[in-house]
């Protein structure tokens, strides 16, 4: 991977100014989006460096988060040799990506309260894995792991820690962007699909120390954010104060349902969440999500999941929906 030369474009090989491009068999007529969009998303780094303080070297973009789990498998595992550790439950596109790049998943679990077992954690896949996947806040569960316990495995893990921040603007510990400094092998993932509401513009972020960042850059393909993406995130990064005000809407509806869900009587449960979506123990969760989907409200029903039996998770919607949801379960 160190050797693999990476494929040059036509925005490689020129990038100063001039004013007839007659170097990338592009078409010169319809001029919205007839030119290949810039292969570094220069001008988005560039305002993302202003929001997340990194460098712009420090930063990796792909199409969705996704993207940037599947180059990292790539990058840092050999197919049909290789063992990540996924602690359990957690988001499902970890494991997926293992599965398409023929990775050996070591499965350890997270406790009963969905936080890191540090010594299973370690133990597993015997000192031998190559990446350790952690989710913070967790999906499905909707906790922030612990720092401390995070950082035990930044320091004692001997290979890329992955941190997936996806629901991090909902929660009120900070990122951990800023400790970039001192871990060579983290790699911190955000998202643009959910506090900033852009999930059909497929933007996912990676954040790592510079020769990670090169690496993730070698591998992607030459054009993988396309050009309406990049302008539209680049002005609604130059205006965040609405993504502030819908973040402390959905917060304080969070707590609302939490406190409203409570006194539902086929509710057993409500996780503790600093996320955008509650875990929530029902009676019988099959049954109430059919009854559910019949007066057309879909949850996700993750009852078939480790540690989360008869559980369904239900995102935060507007006051208006999560009202119907409400009124919906009571009158069950
Ligand atoms: C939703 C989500 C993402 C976002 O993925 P994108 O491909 O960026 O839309 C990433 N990680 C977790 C844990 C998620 O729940």
């Amino acid at each position: 991977m160190l050797a693999l030369s990476p494929y040059r474009s036509a925005r490689d090989e020129f990038e100063g100014e001039a004013s007839v491009f007659l170097d990338a068999n592009e078409n010169p007529f319809n001029s919205d989006y007839n030119r290949y969009p810039d292969p570094h998303q220069r001008q988005l780094k560039q305002a993302l460096t202003t929001v997340k303080g990194v460098s712009g070297n420090q930063i990796f973009l792909g199409n969705g988060s996704d993207e940037a789990i599947d180059l990292l498998f790539r990058i840092f595992c050999e197919p049909g040799r290789d063992t990540v550790i996924i602690p359990q439950p957690t988001y499902g596109m970890y494991q997926v990506s293992a599965a398409i790049n023929n990775i050996t998943v070591a499965a350890p679990r997270l406790t009963t309260a969905f936080d890191i077992d540090v010594h299973a954690t370690l133990a597993a896949a015997n000192g031998q894995a190559k990446m350790l996947f952690l989710c913070s806040p967790n999906n499905p569960s909707g906790n922030l792991l612990s720092r401390e316990k995070i950082i035990e495995l930044l320091n004692a893990f001997n290979g890329i820690v992955v941190i997936d921040e996806a629901y991090i603007d909902f929660a009120p510990e900070h990122s951990f962007v800023p400790d970039l400094a001192h871990y060579r092998n983290l790699v911190v993932l955000q998202t643009l699909s959910k506090a900033w509401g852009l999930a059909g513009l497929r933007l996912g972020m990676a954040f790592a120390h510079r020769d990670i960042i090169e690496l993730l850059n070698k591998v992607k393909p030459p054009y993988n954010i396309n050009t309406l993406t990049q302008q539209v995130v680049w002005q609604q990064l130059h205006q965040p104060e609405e993504m502030q005000q819908h973040v402390q809407l959905l917060i304080a509806e969070r707590q609302r349902l939490v406190r409203e869900l409570q006194s539902v009587s086929c509710v057993r449960r409500v996780y503790p969440s600093q996320a955008n979506f509650l875990l929530v123990k029902m009676n019988d969760a099959r049954s109430i999500y059919q009854q559910l989907v019949k007066q057309g409200i879909v949850v996700r029903d993750r009852s078939n999941v480790i540690l989360c039996d008869n559980c369904l998770r239900i995102t935060i919607g507007t006051p208006e929906e999560n009202n119907q949801l409400l009124s919906r379960l009571l009158h069950l």
